[in-house]
């Protein structure tokens, strides 16, 4: 059994992937060009998002984002301290200061109810507070409404990153469309992923977005006029025609992946009420695209849960084994351990069951009967 099976999507779709492919490669156009520019129309209609710039990756989209907002040394960002390593190092790699704010229990995201507080606590210790990055974990969208409420309030700006949470959405709204800035990550085990690395901005703000479509191609506005200082953070064309043929049975991959983590839910739901387990919760008005179907480890050890499973021959991860304020890169700012203790709770007991949408039922079965034999015994 595979954790996620690329292999069975990409037969799926085979001949409408070769095809595209070969079409770029007929045309020798590599980088940027029409297939780029289609995406980035179709995935502004599919988000709602008013604009999109097409990217080389995930991490190079909060990059060129925080650039575009003016992170800098001396500025302070807030994020979530339960995520991938990148929000984090984006906001690291230009100088600025990663604050955290601790998260929910339930939704594992972003708890707007302490973002105030440490808004409070950060200007007054005299920081320069410039945003902050919300991370739709899982695939399920954090509280937008009152994160981009207080946020406004205070002037700060609220980048959304979705690199998990493409084809969500939040009160009818889609991820992506929730801030004024979102960045998507097309990595391949990604809900929408391509054959390599790739990434999309969206922005609400056309000035934004014209600042970093120039931004990922060394700041040129157009015949070498090098406005800004930015990066090589192009999308290539071969990726955008694997991810326009993919686009097209999106919709009934997410229907698919609801189906699955609903399966997951009945055949795992004893194992909640006995206390064993903490399913995930998925809260009013949102949709998740369950880039992870992730549940918690209450009573056993989850290291050794996740071995035994791995013995029966069920492949399981952990996203993520440590909150980021207390990995190496961040040592010089001195978190310490309890001061994100919601975090911290999650990074002991989290573990990510496989889940893709061409999981079969007698695969999930497996699953189930693997956990309770290891938790159930
Ligand atoms: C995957 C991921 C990224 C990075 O995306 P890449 O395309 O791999 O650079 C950033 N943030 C989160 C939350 C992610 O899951």
């Amino acid at each position: 059994m595979n954790f996620i099976d690329l292999k069975r999507q990409y037969q799926a779709y085979r001949k409408e992937i070769d095809q595209a492919v070969l079409g770029v490669m007929d045309s020798t156009h590599f980088i940027l060009g029409q297939e780029v520019e289609a995406l980035e129309r179709e995935l502004s209609g599919f988000t709602g998002a008013p604009f999109a710039v097409g990217v080389s990756s995930g991490t190079d989209g909060l990059l060129l984002s925080l650039m575009a907002l003016g992170a800098e040394k001396d500025t302070v960002i807030i994020t979530t301290p339960f995520s991938f390593f990148a929000t984090a190092e984006a906001i690291m790699l230009l100088g600025a200061e990663p604050a955290f704010c601790d998260i929910e229990r339930e939704s594992f995201n972003l708890d707007p109810h302490l973002l105030e507080d440490r808004i409070n606590e950060l200007e007054g210790l005299g920081k320069k507070v410039l945003g902050v990055i919300v991370v739709s974990i899982y695939g399920q969208c954090a509280d937008m409404d009152a994160i981009n409420r207080i946020s406004k309030k205070r002037g700060l700006f609220v980048i959304e990153d979705a690199c998990q949470s493409l084809g969500a959405s939040y009160k009818g709204r889609m991820s992506g469309n929730l801030s004024l800035l979102s960045v998507t990550s097309f990595f391949p085990s990604k809900p929408l992923g391509c054959f390599g690395d790739g990434g999309m901005v969206f922005s609400q703000d056309e000035h934004l977005f014209e600042k970093i479509k120039a931004m990922r191609i060394h700041g040129d506005r157009g015949r070498y006029d090098h406005r800004y200082l930015g990066l090589n953070a192009r999308l290539d064309a071969i990726q955008a025609a694997v991810l326009r043929a993919k686009l097209r049975h999106f919709e009934e991959e997410i229907t698919l992946r609801q189906e699955a983590s609903d399966r997951y839910m009945d055949l795992l739901s004893p194992l909640e009420r006995k206390g064993m387990i903490g399913l995930p919760h998925i809260k009013k008005g949102c949709r998740s695209v369950f880039a992870q179907f992730t549940i918690r480890i209450l009573e056993e050890d989850r290291d050794q849960v996740a071995r035994a499973l791995s013995e029966l021959g069920i492949p399981t991860a952990i996203h993520y084994p440590r909150p980021l304020p207390l990995l190496e890169p961040l040592k010089r700012y001195g978190f310490r351990k309890g001061e994100f203790l919601v975090a911290e709770e999650a990074a002991r007991q989290v573990l990510s069951l496989p889940m893709h949408a061409f999981i079969e039922e007698r695969e999930q079965e497996e699953v189930a009967r693997a956990l309770f034999k290891v938790l159930d015994k």
